[in-house]
């Protein structure tokens, strides 16, 4: 795949619709995919309304579409940063506040022994999220529930409806 960005806007997203170009060819060739999927009716990921579990002018925090467990959550910045290492300081803060009250609240819903945190956002462009992927009493404790083999994301109206709830409180 040549450099994206000396393709249209139009033209990469004929290309993501089409199959031949995924988030990854976007970062690698510089764009961010989140911002470009937002900017773009979320032709790369998909309307992600029904797994949102809390949205203010700030952030989103939701379940992800192909999760590693139950419960698997997301959250991210609206305002573009690279990675962590990029944020200010009360955006650290906040996120973090955040990702804090949302742990709590998926281990008292999903009923898990523990939930994890990671944030990566490696490569020539990302946009900066932290995952929170539960561990459940049947999973051994310890980094391999980083990589848990993903599954694809199953509605649970009630356990959503929760979170919503709690979240926003
Ligand atoms: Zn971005």
């Amino acid at each position: 795949m040549d450099n994206l960005k000396e393709y249209s806007n139009d033209e990469i997203v004929e290309l993501i619709k089409s199959g031949k170009v995924g988030a990854a060819d976007l970062t690698d060739s510089g764009i961010c995919p989140t911002c470009f999927d937002r900017e773009n009716n979320n032709v790369l990921y998909g309307d992600s309304s029904s797994r949102m579990i809390y949205e203010d002018e700030l952030f989103e925090c939701f379940l992800v579409g192909n999760p590693r467990a139950e419960g698997h959550a997301a959250i991210s910045t609206k305002k573009h940063f690279k990675d962590m290492m990029e944020i200010d300081d009360e955006t650290c803060k906040e996120i973090f506040l955040k990702a804090k009250k949302l742990m709590n609240l998926i281990k008292e819903t999903y009923g898990s022994e523990s939930v994890y945190l990671c944030t990566m956002c490696d490569g020539p462009m990302n946009h900066f999220h932290i995952q929170l992927i539960p561990r459940y009493s049947f999973e051994k404790r310890g980094s391999k529930n980083f990589v848990k083999d993903r599954f694809e994301y199953k509605e649970d109206k009630e356990k959503l409806l929760i979170l919503r709830n709690k979240m926003k409180n």
